[in-house]
């Protein structure tokens, strides 16, 4: 083995499990004990500022700053209690990271001394010196500063010994700069457009809360492995390596004994997470070998968002303690399953309903349909926007690869809803109804729906939106992306939705039907129209890319073609009339996420090239003229007739060798000549699109040659760590 290949192994193979400092206590008694929650509030705040708290974070109210400061001082004197020195506003840039800059909570006081100190307005809003986030332009064009924003929303909690308080990140001017505002937006659109939609069947709904439950899969390999990977490190995923004979075609690993080492890490983020108030709750492995997925109780979106950020950056953080590095990137080996996160969504009331559960009367019944129908409806006008919400230059490598959802966005639903839709389908006439009509809908349609799906829905491994009996799952989310994209999209189309439905059905009950009359007259019109985006069967078969094509569902395979949805002008006037992005935000967005995708390609194409021409032909010309020497010295010690025959096969993996290295060069050189073309674009979108259609066929190409070279070359010389030691070894 190479000798910094050799030294990886030998350190990943003598690794034992970390001992875990395992908490004495219960996990009752530590949970959320590092966040300053509403009973942490209760206790360190006076009555009138608590209330105005709560207040905040359940109608929305604005703070005073003389509360503010009452907070803030409550804050500090908590945080200071469990040993935190600094403090920071913590936000989500247009990164895809999370962002933070700590301050002390000292203040100067004359005599040279200083005292802890956290004013109101330290907590409401920060400057912070962030000229470099990425912004789309919005910053150049109206304002240089942007701002951070407590969100009151989201709990404060204490990192090492720093309070962290999430906030939104806007430009001055007000446009949102981060994941968090359009997300808080949206929110509140499906808030009150779902609040008004209830009214029709239960008038003490005040509130709806979107629920968000995410499962986050991830791969575990040796840090020591990863660290003698510039591909790995650089890009996030191996550029190539060859399969190694045993991956995952035995189905050993999904759902197998842990392994101890990987189980003492889990333990050790799970504890960290449960103290930050994150509810983690499931650990398993997956199908790939070294894929585990973790996922908890699921919680009111925004909270749910914020800790998916937190998890991730712990998850890399304790990973270090163990010797492991967490892989996020949907595609980290080729020929293996990729990873996504599955975003299981619901919308809950005050009143404690699920309003995607069906319940025990045919009055919760209809409520149940409408919101299920209304959410069929919100994807198929939109699928087209949710596409665009969970395009990624990583993702891309997932979506059709025929172990993941596809490209195209269709709901499933499940045989016996289906026949409930079919019935109410056929039995629904136009018009008023008569009352015989009328009892047979409810008793016999509305009134049949079980009140526990749960158990018995038929479950569709393949579907990129699938009904789970008491809400969706958006499966095609990627497992490296921040949840709140895809978060504000579903939300903020069913909030359009509701809205439309609402105006259809009023205008009804107006032209003298009756309430339940009007509500399944739409619903009956939804059903008929939204048709061709539900789909039953195998997501991942040829049959359903022809079927969907004359259906006329897209199906589009590359983030940039991706991202033009997101500002076509029926998504500027969803996003706009449910005051979530301004054209102006959406513009910038779509930038940002085209200039992500050009560059991070970009990235792949240099490392490619860097691990080509550095590391891969070096070792095979090693190792060819090790070949030819051994045929010099034949020729030396052997008649013509012998030498020949010794030599024959020796000198045809020498032009072998020859060969694939010249193919292998000759396409480097290509892909930089291409590159280098598609750079001279000064528009973004047109680089990102050439970059996409010219640049990444030559990765397949590419991996192909030095996977070859790798099954050549002499095992000892071969710098990289291989597929079969990185994959099957903890
Ligand atoms: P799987 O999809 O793997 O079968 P589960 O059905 O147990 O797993 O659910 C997975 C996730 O769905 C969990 O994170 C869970 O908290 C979340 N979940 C369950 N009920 C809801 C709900 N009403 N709204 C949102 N998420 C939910
Ligand atoms: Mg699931």
């Amino acid at each position: 083995m190479n000798k910094l290949r050799l030294q990886a192994f030998k350190e990943a193979t003598s690794r034992r499990p970390q001992s875990v400092e395992q908490p004495s206590e219960k996990i009752s008694e530590f949970y959320g004990q590092n966040v300053f929650s509403k009973y942490v509030m209760m206790e360190y705040l006076p009555a009138e500022a608590y209330k105005s708290v709560m207040e905040a974070i359940e109608k929305g109210v604005k703070i005073d700053r003389s509360i503010a400061d009452q907070v803030a001082s409550a804050m500090k004197d908590w945080a200071i209690s469990k040993n935190a020195t600094h403090y920071t506003h913590w936000f989500q840039p247009l990164t895809g990271a999370t962002a933070e800059k700590h301050d002390a909570f000292i203040d100067p006081i004359p005599g040279g001394k200083v005292i802890e100190r956290f004013a109101g307005h330290l907590l409401v809003q920060q400057e912070p010196d962030a000229s470099s986030f990425p912004n789309g332009g919005i910053r150049n064009t109206f304002e240089a500063r942007g701002y951070t924003a407590w969100d009151p929303t989201s709990p404060a909690f204490i990192i090492d010994k720093t309070l962290c308080i999430p906030t939104i990140f806007v430009a001055y001017t007000g446009e949102a700069l981060d994941n968090k505002t359009p997300l808080l937006r949206a929110l509140h659109a499906v808030d009150e457009a779902a609040v008004s939609v209830c009214q029709y069947f239960d008038k003490n709904v005040s509130k709806v809360n979107a629920s968000l439950g995410w499962e986050q899969e991830y791969f575990l390999i040796e840090l020591a492995f990863y660290n003698v990977r510039p591909d790995l490190i650089q890009t996030g995923r191996t550029l190539f390596g060859h399969s190694s004979p045993k991956g995952q075609q035995l189905d050993d690993h999904y759902f197998g004994s842990i392994p101890p080492r990987a189980q003492a890490f889990m333990r050790d983020f799970e504890n960290e997470s449960l103290k930050l108030g994150i509810p983690i709750t499931t650990r398993h492995n997956e199908v790939a070998p070294n894929q585990f997925e973790c996922a908890p109780v699921y919680e009111e979106a925004n909270l749910s968002v914020d800790h998916n950020s937190l998890l991730m950056d712990l998850m890399e953080k304790v990973a270090r303690r163990h010797n492991f590095k967490v892989l996020l990137h949907e595609k980290p080996f080729a020929g293996f399953n990729g990873s996504g996160k599955h975003n299981n969504w619901s919308l809950t009331t005050n009143t404690g309903k699920n309003l995607l559960s069906p319940g025990k009367t045919p009055k919760s019944n209809l409520q149940f349909l409408t919101f299920f129908i209304n959410t069929i409806k919100a994807v198929y006008e939109n699928s087209d926007l949710l596409r665009a919400s969970i395009a990624s230059s990583s993702n891309d490598h997932r979506l059709g690869a025929n172990e993941a959802p596809p490209a195209i966005m269709s709901v499933f639903i499940g045989s016996q809803l289906t026949r409930v839709l079919n019935e109410l389908e056929t039995k629904l006439k136009g018009g008023k109804m008569s009352p015989e009509d009328k009892t047979d809908l409810k008793l016999n349609v509305v009134g049949k729906i079980p009140d526990v799906l749960l158990d018995n829905t038929d479950r569709n491994r393949t579907s990129p939106f699938a009904f789970t009996g008491n809400k969706f799952e958006f499966r095609a989310v990627g497992s490296l992306a921040n949840c709140s994209l895809p978060m504000t999209v579903l939300n903020t189309i069913i909030a359009d939705q509701l809205n439309a439905f609402k105006i259809e059905v009023d205008d009804l009950i107006d032209s003298s039907l009756s309430k339940d009359e009007a509500i399944f007259q739409v619903l009956k019109s939804y059903i008929k129209s939204s048709k061709p985006i539900r789909f039953e069967g195998d997501g991942y078969s040829e049959l359903w890319i022809k079927e969907a094509a004359k259906r006329g569902l897209s199906n589009i395979k590359s983030t940039p073609y991706a991202l033009d949805l997101l500002v076509s002008d029926k998504a500027k006037s969803v996003f706009s009339d449910n005051n979530v992005l301004s054209e102006l935000e959406l513009k910038a967005r779509y930038e940002v996420y085209l200039e992500e995708y050009q560059l991070k390609i970009q990235i792949e194409a240099k490392v490619l090239t860097d691990l080509v021409k550095n590391h891969v032909i070096p070792s095979a010309v090693r190792y060819q003229s090790l070949l030819v020497k051994n045929v010099k010295n034949l020729q030396d010690i052997l008649s013509d007739q012998d030498f020949k025959a010794a030599s024959k096969e020796q000198i045809s993996m020498i032009i072998e060798l020859s060969n694939v290295m010249n193919s292998l060069i000759t396409k480097i050189n290509e892909m930089i000549g291409v590159c280098n073309k598609s750079d001279s674009h000064s528009k973004v979108e047109f680089r990102a699109k050439k970059y996409a259609d010219n640049v990444c066929p030559y990765f397949d190409v590419i991996r192909c040659y030095t996977d070859k070279l790798e099954l050549l070359v002499d095992d000892e010389m071969w710098p990289l760590p291989k597929y079969r030691e990185m994959l099957l070894t903890s």
